[in-house]
C-alpha cells in the first residue's frame, strides 16, 4: 500500500484542472498527490470521440489552466488536438500521471484514511478528487422489442463517422448535440434517416451569453444540490440554432418524430400504427456519471444522484466531485478543479471540514 495526501481519479479537463492547482499548492506527485486514469493515453475522453468531430466542430472548448491552446488546425479530428494539448500540458506542469490505471473501488481505510484500490495496487489517501466523466458509461433506454431487432445497434461511443452508413436506413435516437451531428453528417450518405427524441426539441436562437450560461449551470447545480441524478446541459440550454442545423431543418433531415413505442425485427414502430423499416439504430441517448467505484462509501441519495455542497459530496468531506453535474462542460470542470483544492487545502491544513476536526467533533 502507498500512501499520498491527495488521489485525483481521471485525467480529462476536470483532473487535470485539479492537478495543476495541487500543484501550485506546493504538493508534489507521488508523495502530494497522484493522478490516475485507465485511458491509454492522454487526452481524457477526447481521444476516443470519432474522426469526423473536428476541433473547428467543437462549441466552446476551454483551455486548461495555465497554458492556451492555440493554433490548433480546425480541421484536424479534436481527439488528436486535444491529445496533444493535454500531453504537452502534463509534461509542461509535471503532473506524472500514471496510466493506465483502473481504480475499482473507494472505501473506507485506515485512521480516517480513504483506502484506493486499482489495478495498480493500493494507495491510502486522506483525500480524494473524482474526475471520471461520463464516457464510460453510455446509457441506453430500453424499449420493448429491442432484443428482436435484427439490424445493428450502436451508442454514440461506438460511432466513428457517417461513411459505414451509405445505402442504410438509420434511425438517430437523441435530442442533444451528438444526435443532431451524427444525423447531418449521416444523411448525405444513408439511404434514409428518422430522427427520433423523448421531448420535442427546443432550439436557441441567438448568443449563448453568460447569463445563459450562469442561468443553466444553476439548474444543474440546483438538482445535484437536492441529491438527484445531474440532467445534461442540453435539456436546459436547448440546440443552439447554428447555420447546419438551419439547413438541416429546412433540408427535412431534422424533422423530429417522437420516441418509438417498440422496436420490432425490421425496424421501429408507434403504437398509432406507424412503422420505419431500418437497418441501424444509433443511439445517441447520453450518458451517466461514471461513479461505481465510489459506491462502496455510499454516498448516494435516495434520489439516486450524490448529493454536493459546491464540489464537496455531503456526505463525506475527503470527497471531491468534479466535471460532474453543474461543471460537467470544459470551463466548469476548470473552475472545479480549483474550487475542489481550495477546499482540499484546507482539509489537509486542518481547518474547517478536517479530519482532524471531524474527529474530534
Ligand atoms: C461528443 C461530446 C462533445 C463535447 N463537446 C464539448 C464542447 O465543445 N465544449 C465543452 O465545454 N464541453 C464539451 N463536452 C463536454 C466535455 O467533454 C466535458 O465537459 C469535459 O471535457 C469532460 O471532462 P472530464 O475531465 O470531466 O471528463 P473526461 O474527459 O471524460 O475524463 C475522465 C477521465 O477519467 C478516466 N476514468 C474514468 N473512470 C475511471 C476509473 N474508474 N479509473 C481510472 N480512470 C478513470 C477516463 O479514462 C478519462 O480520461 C462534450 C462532450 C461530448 C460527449
Amino acid at each position: 500500500m502507498r500512501g499520498t495526501e491527495v488521489v485525483v481519479v481521471g485525467a480529462g479537463q476536470a483532473g487535470l484542472s485539479a492537478a495543476y492547482h495541487l500543484r501550485r499548492a506546493g504538493l508534489t506527485p507521488g508523495p502530494g498527490f497522484v493522478v490516475l486514469d485507465h485511458a491509454p493515453g492522454p487526452g481524457g475522453a477526447w481521444q476516443f470521440r470519432w474522426p469526423s468531430l473536428t476541433y473547428g466542430k467543437v462549441h466552446g472548448m476551454h483551455s486548461l489552466p495555465g497554458m492556451e491552446l492555440t493554433g490548433a488546425d480546425r480541421a484536424r479530428p479534436s481527439s488528436e488536438v486535444i491529445a496533444r494539448y493535454f500531453e504537452e500540458y502534463e509534461r509542461a506542469f509535471g503532473l506524472e500521471v500514471l496510466r493506465p490505471v483502473e481504480v475499482r473501488a473507494v472505501r473506507e481505510g485506515e485512521g480516517g484514511r480513504l483506502r484506493v484500490e486499482t489495478s495498480a495496487g493500493v494507495w491510502s489517501a486522506r483525500a480524494l478528487i473524482n474526475a471520471t466523466g461520463t464516457w464510460d458509461r453510455p446509457f441506453v433506454p430500453r424499449v420493448p422489442g429491442q432484443e428482436t431487432f435484427r439490424g445493428r445497434q450502436l451508442h454514440t461511443v461506438g460511432y466513428r463517422g457517417p461513411e459505414e452508413f451509405a445505402g442504410l436506413r438509420v434511425v438517430v435516437v437523441g435530442g442533444g448535440a451528438s444526435g443532431t451531428q451524427h444525423l447531418l453528417e449521416l444523411a448525405p450518405y444513408a439511404a434514409a434517416t428518422a430522427w427520433v427524441t423523448r421531448r420535442p426539441p427546443v432550439f436557441r436562437e441567438g448568443p449563448f451569453d453568460e447569463d445563459a450560461g450562469r442561468a443553466a449551470v444553476a439548474m444543474v447545480e440546483e438538482r445535484v444540490r437536492e441529491g438527484l441524478p445531474p440532467r445534461s446541459v442540453v435539456s436546459v440550454t436547448g440546440l443552439p440554432l447554428n447555420d447546419a442545423i438551419r439547413e438541416g431543418l429546412r433540408s427535412g433531415v431534422l424533422d423530429r418524430l417522437p420516441m418509438f413505442d417498440r422496436m420490432t425485427p425490421e425496424g421501429v414502430a408507434w403504437a398509432d400504427g406507424r412503422a420505419f423499416p431500418a437497418d441501424v439504430v444509433l443511439w445517441a441517448t447520453g450518458f451517466r456519471p461514471s461513479v461505481g467505484h465510489l459506491a462502496p462509501l455510499r454516498l448516494r441519495e435516495p434520489g439516486g444522484g450524490i448529493r454536493l455542497v459546491g464540489t464537496r459530496a455531503a456526505a463525506d468531506p475527503r470527497v471531491h466531485l468534479v466535471g460532474y453535474g453543474p461543471s460537467a462542460s470544459t470551463i466548469g470542470a476548470n473552475r472545479a478543479g480549483r474550487a475542489a483544492v481550495r477546499e482540499v487545502r484546507r482539509l489537509l491544513e486542518g481547518g474547517p471540514g478536517s479530519l482532524d476536526t471531524a474527529e474530534a467533533a
